[in-house]
């Protein structure tokens, strides 16, 4: 199931206040509180059917198959199942820390 948030709807929020304010470079936290509940309230007002274009497809790849092998990363020292991360040089290397090393994904 492929789900889509319509165009329409992302332009719809483009014209608010808040996203003027973010597109001159406004951080989202400097933003008046009150900028960014209209859109919020912009949101919460629509259906599922108005925000949302949901698609099926057959997924033509291959999954990768699940494991229960695990190691523990030698750089954060979190647990990952061998699915994400790697071995690098001998020592076991989570996604995420591969990724800030290597600037880039596995
Ligand atoms: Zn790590």
């Amino acid at each position: 199931m492929r789900i889509v948030v319509k165009p329409e709807v992302i332009e719809k929020l483009f014209e608010t206040r808040f996203a003027q304010e973010r597109m001159k470079g406004v951080p989202a936290d400097e933003v008046p509180r009150e900028y960014a509940d209209e859109a919020v309230k912009i949101v919460l007002s629509m259906s599922d059917e108005e925000l949302f274009k949901v698609e099926t497809f057959k997924y033509e790849g291959t999954f990768l198959k699940g494991t229960f092998k695990r190691h523990i990363c030698h750089v954060c020292g979190e647990l990952f199942f061998e699915t994400a991360g790697r071995i690098e040089d001998g020592k076991p290397i989570c996604r995420r820390c591969y990724a800030k090393l290597h600037n880039g994904d596995i």
